[in-house]
């Protein structure tokens, strides 16, 4: 089955309002539609990303509860209010260091899900259990997890996004091979769990040091149907030198 491939920037905590409206002016229009486009920004800037037409806008996070006490969070309800349609979770990131866990990613998958939310959920192993061997335990658990209690039509929507942590802002990519590897892993865990029909629907994203000249061969691979780019995301001619790889 022909999978759409999915190419989102991870701002992360990068541009101003001012610096996202010139962004969106630049490569708004510039987008083919090889692929859908799109760009994960920090709260602050997600109105000015809406302005966008050609570009999917997601935040980088989201809240598990409706409201409450919940001090520096953000609901599933104030996204949708600015427009916002897309969500990343569970970002290594943030697994390290904002103490997101298995239980809060699956809490904020069934959130989003609830509210009509897309997610691109982030997977991914350390150095040290990718030195170890643990790689596919790592990401088998960290899948299992995020799609408990979750129903098949629910899940064949959303985006994993396969980021080895060694690899995120390290200049260290994975090989394709490994990438490749790993990802069609996921997506037999995808099958195990909800049958060849949503496996081969789920579309898998490679993250991890990705640069406009790898993207095209990294979507050849079978199992990759996307990436999720950090630091090649933020200028506007290298991600319109995304563009201009496929
Ligand atoms: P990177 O970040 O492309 O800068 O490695 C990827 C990510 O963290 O999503």
């Amino acid at each position: 089955m022909a999978r759409k491939p999915i190419i989102v920037g991870n701002w992360k905590m990068n541009k101003t309002i001012a610096e996202t409206t010139a962004f969106v002016n630049a490569v708004d229009g510039k987008v083919s539609d090889k692929a859908d486009w799109g760009i994960a920004t920090p709260f602050t800037d997600l109105q000015a990303a809406k302005a966008a037409k050609n570009l999917i806008v997601a935040a980088e996070d989201m809240h598990w509860a409706d409201h409450g006490a919940f001090t520096g969070n953000v609901s599933a309800a104030m996204l949708k209010e600015l427009g916002v349609e897309w969500t990343i979770i569970g970002h290594s990131e943030r697994r390290q260091m904002f103490g997101e866990t298995d239980e809060t990613v699956n809490a904020k998958i069934k959130q989003a899900i609830k509210n009509d939310i897309r997610v691109i959920v982030c997977v991914g192993e350390s150095e040290a259990q990718y030195d170890a061997g643990e790689t596919k335990d790592v990401v088998k658990n960290q899948t299992v997890a995020a799609f408990k209690d979750v129903e098949a039509a629910d899940a064949a929507e959303i985006v994993i996004a396969y980021e080895p942590i060694w690899a995120i802002g390290t200049g260290k990519t994975a090989t394709n091979e490994i990438a490749e590897d790993v990802c069609g892993y996921i997506r037999s865990v995808v099958k195990d769990l909800y049958g060849e029909d949503t496996a081969e629907k789920v579309r898998i994203q490679y993250g991890g040091s990705v640069k406009p000249e790898g993207l095209k061969a990294l979507l050849e691979q079978p199992d990759i149907d996307g990436a999720l780019v950090g630091g090649a995301s933020l200028k506007e001619e290298s991600y319109l030198a995304m563009v201009a790889a496929l």
